[in-house]
């Protein structure tokens, strides 16, 4: 297959006009500039292509949350009762239903790979189901079934709190011992399907002690996979950890070996010098959620001085509060521009990176997120005649796509060499319908 697009980024400092690229199977094997009309024998891309966007941060079941945790003002308490509320009522059924129809959301909104920090594992009470990775497998369906790839981040969750014992409702995330989930983790079936990837999460300090992390961090580098974590995503959590350990999450994640080219830090919104310090020498991912952590007023993290001190940069869509990968890229730049006071922390195509190969290696996926030969052939075209984005010149459509653009202005997305969407369409599922119908049976229970 070979597609003609009118323009293309190419990972440079700005997009090329009259890309061809060569698809063969899942692939790209060749790419070509300069091509000012489409040849006779390729498809024609209107628009501007970019590599598929990365969601490194996603919990599915959130989604059924959007739009009703703003009653009384929004506080906390009326985000987080609506959340235990909805964690209580789902089943592998409804939940089958829920993730497909928020991956085809996500599919919609350009994104190719999504990294799942997956804790809702057992059953009301934490019953085990038959298969214990009921839950597991049906996340993996949902990816197949919306046409995205998914790396599984099975997460780890065994206290309520530093030192306090699972309420009702935690129960159902918690294999009881870091032995029982690495041996739980260990029956994944991930082998057999390639658009699956499996690592594994601390879901925070708060859910996983010191000895138990250093399990979860052994077991990821022995299998080389992906180890992520939320991580200081409000003070209270700081807190409470330097309390009980006497050092923020950061150092106690690093002492428990987490830290490494294959960790990722999520939030990281309230660390030290030190901590970034940290972050940066080991090489780790950082991974900020701005559309959520505005949500859930978390506070601003300090993704620029983390990618001064090394670490590579990444987003994610986390509760869900909004699926708009190009919404939560410039949140980067614009609320630390109001935090600061100061514009010019990072590049468009900085940006861009983190929504593409930033997420790709966080997610390990390192030979997706870029059109380049060899890459995976994971790509979004973004519409440029929209009312949104009209007017736009050919030497800022990366800027245009970063801090313009939103996930209603994607046109088609192709994820291994097949296309998941056209002009605007999922090609194989009606996906508000399906949203509707999943959020009404998940709060139904
Ligand atoms: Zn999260």
């Amino acid at each position: 297959v070979k597609l003609w697009c009118e323009h293309a980024w190419l990972g440079g400092d700005r997009a090329e006009a009259g890309v061809v690229l060569e698809i063969e199977g899942d692939r790209i094997v060749a790419v070509e500039t300069g091509a000012d009309a489409a040849p006779a024998d390729a498809d024609r891309v209107d628009g501007l292509v970019l590599p598929g966007l990365v969601n490194a941060h996603s919990h599915a079941f959130h989604r059924a949350l959007r739009g009703r945790t703003h009653g009384e003002r929004g506080s906390f308490w009326s985000w987080r009762e609506q959340m235990y509320r909805l964690a209580a009522t789902l089943t592998p059924d409804s939940y089958r239903a829920l993730a497909t129809a928020t991956y085809a959301e996500m599919a919609l909104a350009g994104i190719t790979t999504v990294g799942e920090f997956h804790y809702l594992h057992h059953g009301p009470g934490g019953a085990p189901y038959d298969e214990p990775n009921a839950m597991s497998d049906v996340l993996s369906d949902a990816a197949e079934g919306a046409g995205i790839r998914l790396t599984l981040l099975d997460t780890c969750y065994l206290h309520g709190g530093i030192g306090t014992e699972l309420d009702d409702v935690q129960r159902r995330f918690s294999d009881g011992s870091v032995e029982r989930w690495a041996e739980r983790v260990e029956a994944v079936d991930a082998g057999g399907a390639a658009m699956v990837r499996r690592g594994a999460a601390i879901h925070s300090v708060r859910a996983v002690e010191p000895d138990e992390m250093a399990v979860i961090a052994g077991w990821a580098t022995a299998r080389d996979a992906c180890l992520h974590a939320h991580v200081s995503e409000q003070p209270a959590e700081n807190e409470a950890c330097l309390a009980a350990y006497g050092a923020t999450p950061v150092t106690v994640l690093d002492r428990a070996g987490a830290l490494g080219p294959r960790f990722t830090a999520v939030h990281a919104t309230h660390v030290t010098d030190d901590d970034i310090r940290r972050l940066g020498a080991s090489g780790s991912s950082v991974c900020i959620c701005p559309t959520t952590e505005r949500d859930l007023a978390d506070g601003i993290g300090l993704a620029g001085p983390s990618a001064a001190a090394g670490a590579r940069l990444c987003v994610g869509s986390d509760s869900h509060a909004v699926i708009d990968l190009f919404e939560e890229t410039r949140g980067i730049e614009l609320d630390e521009r109001l935090a600061t006071g100061e514009r010019g922390h990072h590049l468009g195509v900085e940006l861009l990176a983190a929504a593409t190969c930033g997420g790709a290696v966080a997610l390990g996926w390192t030979e997706a997120g870029s059109l380049a030969p060899g890459g995976l052939a994971d790509l979004v075209a973004l519409r440029l005649d929209s009312v949104r984005v009209a007017g736009t010149d050919a030497d800022n459509l990366v800027d245009t796509a970063v801090f313009v653009a939103t996930a209603a202005d994607v046109r088609d997305v192709m994820v291994g060499g097949r296309w998941v969407v056209r002009d605007g369409r999922h090609v194989t599922l009606d996906v508000p319908a399906l949203l509707a119908s999943a959020i009404a049976e998940a709060w139904d229970g």
